[in-house]
């Protein structure tokens, strides 16, 4: 096999460094954090290109060792809505190209992250004459079935129709998105490649209830739901903040909500007023943002972690709260029926209502032993979820690529010269 000895990742739209649960960062920041560092220790030398957003950030910065964050001017140094950054994805290919022809370094294959990005690796594979391997995170056409009213700019759509026959590889979280690649865009499953995320189980890991409320200062006797992520319509928080008010025992009640940046107070005051409406404005908290190395000590203070998506092509929240051990209740939708198993380490809600969300929640808050139960095989169902696995699996995937080749047109100049 030949293996590949440099990668170059693409984050076009977001930081892998950025502040994790604003409206654009989440999961994928932490999967092209967590996978860089992680194919970087197999002795693969990883160069993560994202767009400067600030006019402070350096032009390199090492991330990890053998992997170096990238800023490539395209567009003014500042934050962009997503629907300005489309035109400028050709700007942004060309200076990753012209980096790499100032740096003397050829990379042997490109892995893009998001449709923006995947827009821009296209140009740069057919530039370079080398394999794509895409991962889409979400797709618009995806989220439109799973709520109608969704807002996804035409281009999108547009754009991921075309591009998912493009690229040499999808990658996908799950069987049931590779499923949804060929129902709904028609690419072929040969094309997909399923790899599952991981969680790091050293930071998220069973820890005592007691000591994790002491240093956030929670009340040990509360009884505590916690929801974590961005903050937008998508993650059904609305369906968890009207179920409160359907819940039996309300004593000692509380619903922490943590992430959402300054751009998602919006959003934030609507729920407010969702909250206001339904009664139980006093027993919801928005925490903010919080680091992802601090995230742990919330997961290990709740009772019962609340995931009630429209839809998560993974859900790396659900996974992070049962390795810590702790029993989730989410929405049937995507990548969330691949980890949580109803009965088993949480239960999974068919409706997007607030009722059975309600009854599931009820059931667990009034019964500890059934809560510890599920607890305990929540974190042992986390344990084939490993970082360092979707790294190997990443590593098959860019050998076969590589050893296979791929059939396209010729190397051609796609890049527009500066
Ligand atoms: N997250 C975080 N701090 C926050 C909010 C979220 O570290 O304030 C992290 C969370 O721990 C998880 C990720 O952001 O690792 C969210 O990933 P998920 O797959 O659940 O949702 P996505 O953002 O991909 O929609």
């Amino acid at each position: 096999m030949l293996p590949a000895q440099r990668l170059a990742v693409l984050s076009f739209h977001t930081s892998p460094l950025a502040q994790l649960g604003g409206r654009e960062s989440g999961g994928m920041n932490v999967y092209v954090r967590e996978v860089s560092a992680h194919l970087a220790r197999s002795g693969l030398a990883v160069d993560v290109f994202t767009r400067r957003s600030d006019a402070l950030q350096p032009d390199v910065l090492p991330m990890a060792p053998g992997v170096r964050l990238v800023h490539i001017d395209a567009g003014p140094p500042e934050r962009l809505e997503k629907e300005e950054l489309h035109p400028l994805a050709g700007t942004f290919a060309r200076g990753v190209a012209d980096f790499a022809a100032a740096e003397g370094v050829a990379y042997d294959l490109v892995h893009s992250h998001y449709w923006l990005a995947v827009e821009a690796g296209a140009l740069l594979a057919r530039e370079w004459d080398v394999p794509h391997v895409a991962m889409f995170h979400t797709l618009a056409e995806v989220k439109l079935l799973a709520r109608s009213s969704e807002r996804e700019p035409e281009a999108r759509r547009e754009a991921e129709r075309r591009l998912v026959h493009e690229v040499d590889r999808i990658v996908a979280a799950t069987e049931h998105e590779q499923r949804l690649l060929d129902q709904v865009y028609g690419v072929p499953r040969d094309r997909v490649e399923v790899i599952p995320l991981g969680v790091d189980r050293e930071r998220f890991r069973p820890r005592a209830q007691l000591d994790a409320r002491t240093a956030l200062g929670i009340d040990p006797e509360a009884r505590v739901l916690l929801a974590v992520g961005r903050i937008e319509p998508l993650k059904g928080l609305d369906i968890l903040i009207e179920s409160l008010a359907e819940m039996a025992g309300r004593d000692g009640l509380q619903l922490l909500i943590v992430g959402g940046d300054e751009r998602a107070e919006r959003e934030i005051a609507r729920l407010r007023e969702v909250a206001r409406e339904a009664g139980v404005e006093a027993l919801v908290r928005f925490v903010g943002p919080v680091p992802h190395e601090r995230i742990g000590a919330y997961y290990n203070a709740a009772d019962v972690v609340v995931v009630p998506s429209f839809y998560e092509s993974f859900g790396l929240v659900a996974a992070e709260a049962l390795a810590s051990g702790v029993p989730v209740v989410a929405s049937r939708v995507g990548g969330l029926t691949s980890t949580v198993a109803d009965g088993r380490n949480g239960y999974l809600i068919p409706w997007r209502c607030p009722g059975p969300f309600a009854e599931k929640i009820d059931l667990l808050l009034a019964n500890r032993p059934l809560r510890e139960a599920l607890g305990a095989t929540a974190a042992r169902s986390m344990e084939r979820f490993e970082w360092p696995a979707v790294a190997s699996g990443l590593l098959d995937l860019y050998a076969s690529l590589l050893r296979d080749g791929v059939p396209g047109p010729a190397p051609q100049p796609v890049l527009a010269a500066p």
